[in-house]
């Protein structure tokens, strides 16, 4: 079914102003990986308005070989949500109900197009604390962090996205409502299938709400910046705060390439000869947040060129999440790989990458969360100058190598999607590959669901 009829026939289902058309230009053929060869063209948009809508989409579709791509708030760095096989594109924007919300018992059930910041803010509101900060939170929703299992600086302390899920509600092929887990926080009863649809990037059904459980507020925060003349002294100094036991709730780093660009918008003075930074969150009580940022500065004070305390943490975050538009300005765009290397790997794992860049003539620079040895592995480049781009392609192969030498993995926060497809080939065992493609079979067995998309190995690619 295509064209009209297909419309006609999504329309039935969830009314016809529900049903777009996906022209060139339309925002629901991109995300925000900004790669120009990455616009899909979808058949049809459909933006369903409740779980039942979306259980009726999934059917008809499944019923009529019509390939769905859902889509949450489209700020995915993979290619995840993009329409690269055609088939529609299936919204959770009009999702947006927050089902419960019990203080007391610390939950939360948001349906999945309530954004991450509405999260963030109705647990702040409610004197709780959602622990997971992607950074463009306020466009990306609860159910593409599901999806993704979204990281953030704070997953140092608080985990990824998936540690505060308890249970979720999803569509499975070939069109079925279901619920997964509940609101008990212990469940061993069968196989974990919630932990196999958190991070699934829409393969395997449809995420329709999701049951958080979240933490008391925290009480206080300080946020310091940490200066080093060199790289090996700041990763050291990550290395020194983990083995003195202080549980930093987020480690970030800038090295001296990506400190160059961004100094200027630093909200202090960058100490001259700085290499490499370390933005350091301590919480707690007011006084055991005290006592930690106390601590990293005895530690870190020998080696450190200067260490600034913000009174208000905010200030330093903002600083960090404005390094994605900056550097992106430099020369006109950034080919940025998220991969995490073992902490202790890290040093050796960015100075590698630094000698790979340039042996490519690539202007690079690393930055990321260096407590969970999560790296943005950035290169600057000029957008239409292709043979750069290529060299860019070809430093991100040698990258993924680098990645399999040193014992990481090729995506640590931003997913597989398309632009990834195929390469956990190179990390993960011929059985468990294997393992990998019957779970996809199990779920989705005519394959609907997201096709292309974080596929473990590329039919017919060498391997
Ligand atoms: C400036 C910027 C900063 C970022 N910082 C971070 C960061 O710090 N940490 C981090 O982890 N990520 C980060 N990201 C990446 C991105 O925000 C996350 O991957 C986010 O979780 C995507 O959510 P979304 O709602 O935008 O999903 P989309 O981009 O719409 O979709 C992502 C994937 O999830 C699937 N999907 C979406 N919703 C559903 C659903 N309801 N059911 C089933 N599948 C679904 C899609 O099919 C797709 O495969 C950043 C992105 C930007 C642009």
């Amino acid at each position: 079914v295509t064209g009209a009829a297909l419309h006609a026939e999504l329309a039935q289902l969830v009314g016809a102003e529900h049903v777009l058309a996906a022209d060139a230009g339309s925002p629901y053929n991109s995300d925000a990986s900004n790669r120009r060869e990455l616009r899909g063209r979808a058949d049809a948009v459909v933006l369903p308005g409740s779980a039942r809508e979306v259980e009726a989409v999934v059917r008809w579709c499944y019923a009529h070989d019509v390939a769905m791509v859902p889509r949450g708030g489209g700020t995915g760095l993979t290619g995840g949500a993009v329409p690269t096989d055609g088939g529609v594109v299936l919204s959770l924007e009009r999702l947006r109900a927050v089902r419960e919300l019990e203080a007391g018992l610390w939950r939360m059930l948001p349906e999945a197009g309530v954004s991450t910041r509405d999260v963030q803010r109705l647990a702040r509101e409610n004197g709780l604390f959602f622990g997971p900060d992607p950074g463009a939170s306020e466009q990306s929703q609860i159910g593409g962090n599901v999806a993704t299992n979204a990281g953030g600086p704070h997953a140092l302390k608080y985990g990824v996205t998936g540690a505060w899920v308890t249970g979720l509600e999803a569509v499975l092929a070939p069109g079925e409502l279901v619920q997964i887990g509940g609101w008990a926080s212990k469940d061993v009863a069968g196989y974990d299938v919630k932990d196999l649809l958190i991070g699934s990037e829409g393969t395997l059904g449809v995420i329709t709400a999701v049951r958080l459980r979240l933490l008391p507020a925290r009480e206080a925060q300080i946020a310091q910046v940490a200066f080093f003349a060199t790289r090996a002294q700041g990763c050291a100094a990550m290395l020194a705060v983990t083995a003195a036991g202080i549980e930093a709730a987020a480690i970030d780093f800038a090295d001296g390439a990506a400190l160059a660009h961004v100094a200027g918008g630093y909200p202090g003075e960058v100490p001259a000869g700085a290499g490499f930074a370390l933005l350091i969150e301590v919480d707690g009580t007011h006084e055991q947040a005290r006592a930690h940022a106390d601590e990293v500065e005895d530690l870190l004070g020998r080696d450190a060129l200067a260490i600034d305390r913000a009174p208000d943490a905010s200030v330093l975050w903002r600083w960090r999440e404005g390094f994605n538009g900056v550097l992106s300005g430099v020369r006109g765009a950034k080919v940025s790989e998220d991969v995490s290397f073992p902490v202790e790997r890290l040093q050796e794992g960015l100075e590698r990458f630094e000698q790979l860049a340039a042996a490519q003539g690539l202007s690079s620079c690393t930055f990321g969360h260096g407590g969970d040895g999560n790296v943005h592995a950035t290169v600057l480049v000029d957008p239409v100058d292709e043979a750069e781009l290529q060299r860019a392609r070809e430093l991100g192969a040698e990258l993924f190598a680098l990645v399999g030498e040193l014992g990481g993995s090729i995506a640590a926060e931003h997913g597989v999607g398309w632009l990834k497809r195929g390469l956990l080939e190179s990390q993960w065992d011929e059985r468990t590959l294997a393992l990998h493609e019957q779970i996809k079979r199990a779920f989705d067995p005519k394959g609907l669901m997201n096709p292309g998309k974080k596929l473990a190995r590329v039919p017919g690619a060498a391997s």
